[in-house]
């Protein structure tokens, strides 16, 4: 039987400075994936390792027993990933009403789940709030108003602009109240008499810098003052997502990252109720995405390989500067190849020029670990390609 070879310069060896994960991580035993091939192959699919999902979250909630993980749900909203989240006591985070069904079908009370998309569609609203959910986010005063005017009852929490520097995928811009503009929502939230009863902020994705995630406590314990001085009840604190994974980077371990968290909370009295947000650190690590090469071609003495899921069948974060680790069973010498999906669409481009087996051929299979997050969730069928399937192993 071949072993697959790592091909990508890849390093597992403990990094000098302490601030970097020597942590090994968990990752799917390929055994797995071994025998779920040994009944076939005929489209891409995501192996995810139930175990390591309740792994993480556990190792969570280790780091930082005042805070309560609320899964982001668009992370990978698999059932059996969610029904393996709820028994491990996660509540949830989601962003649009078809999430919201999901988490109701598999029990999960409303007030656990927390509406944290800074901009909802009034119709979305109507309908969360006839399910019972009750914390919304807002960001602006428009969403305060509209929030208001369907439930005049919600408690909101207020999400503010954090630095985003050291994220992979800094948000900063797109959402987030500026520091100037928050005096004049606090105030018209007290005007309006409505419930505007906590903090949050989003670090970006994949943040490598546990520096955000102080600052933004810090200036939700600024704000906190400004609403108690306006007469309004803070009480919760939620310091939203962006826990980062080890691709082939370096990465602040969760505990390294919590030990900035809870010595930024230490002081907050009891009755603040303390949340986080994580997607892609509760089930990364958790899944080998398999996929086929369709072809190859050699153009003006470049290798290309086609590859049945592109940036349309999951593979879209490659595209935004992911380096995921690249395994075939090839062991010949590698030589630069560039990577396509299998779409006519020009920008269904994965990589240029990275190092792989010079033998690679139509037929391969290509391996890709550390891929639970953000890889089916994303995949469309455009131009007529199948989704990919997700199976589970551990469930
Ligand atoms: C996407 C998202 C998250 C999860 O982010 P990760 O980087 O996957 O941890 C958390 N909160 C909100 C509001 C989000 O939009």
């Amino acid at each position: 039987m071949l072993i697959p070879i790592s091909t990508a310069a890849f390093q597992q060896q403990a990094q000098p400075e302490v601030l970097f994960d020597t942590h090994p991580e968990t990752s799917l035993d390929f055994n797995h994936v071994r025998e779920r091939l040994s009944q076939g192959y005929d489209k891409p699919f995501l192996l995810v390792d139930l175990n390591i999902v309740r792994q993480k979250a556990r190792r969570f909630q280790a780091a930082m027993p005042r805070v309560r993980p609320h899964y982001a749900v668009k992370a990978n909203p698999d059932r059996r990933v969610l029904q393996a989240l709820i028994e491990e006591g996660a509540g949830f985070e989601i962003a649009s009403i078809a999430e919201l069904d999901l988490l109701l079908e598999l029990g999960v009370p409303a007030a656990e789940i927390f509406y944290s998309n800074p901009m909802k569609s009034r119709a979305y609203l109507n309908y969360a709030a006839s399910k019972g959910v009750e914390w919304y986010v807002i960001d602006s005063i428009e969403e305060l108003q509209k929030i208001n005017s369907v439930k005049a009852d919600a408690k909101l929490y207020l999400r503010i602009d954090t630095p985003n520097i050291g994220s992979d995928w800094p948000l900063a811009g797109k959402f987030g109240t500026h520091l100037a503009d928050i005096a004049h929502i606090i105030q018209e939230a007290a005007r309006l008499k409505a419930d505007l009863a906590g903090v949050t902020f989003h670090v970006g994705s994949q943040c490598r810098n546990p520096q955000n995630w102080r600052v933004g406590i810090e200036r939700a314990i600024s704000v906190f003052g400004e609403m108690r001085k306006a007469g309004l009840d803070p009480r919760l604190l939620n310091i939203g997502g962006g826990y980062p994974v080890r691709h082939l980077k370096p990465i602040p371990s969760i505990e390294i990252i919590a030990s900035v968290v809870n010595e930024a909370i230490a002081e907050l009295p009891e009755h603040i109720q303390i949340i986080a947000e994580p997607g892609r650190y509760l089930v990364s690590d958790s899944a080998y995405f398999i996929c086929q090469v369709v072809g190859t071609a050699t153009r003006s003495e470049k290798r290309w390989m086609y590859w049945d899921a592109g940036m349309f069948g999951g593979m879209i974060e490659i595209t935004e500067g992911l380096n995921y680790e690249i395994l075939s069973d090839r062991s010949g010498n590698c030589v630069p190849w560039s990577i396509a999906g299998p779409t006519c669409d020009s920008v269904d481009i994965l990589m240029r020029d990275v190092m792989l087996p010079a033998d690679i051929q139509e037929g391969d299979l290509i391996y890709i670990p550390n891929t639970g997050a953000y890889t089916t969730a994303y995949a469309s069928n455009f131009n007529g390609f199948p989704l990919p399937d997700v199976h589970v192993v551990n469930s």
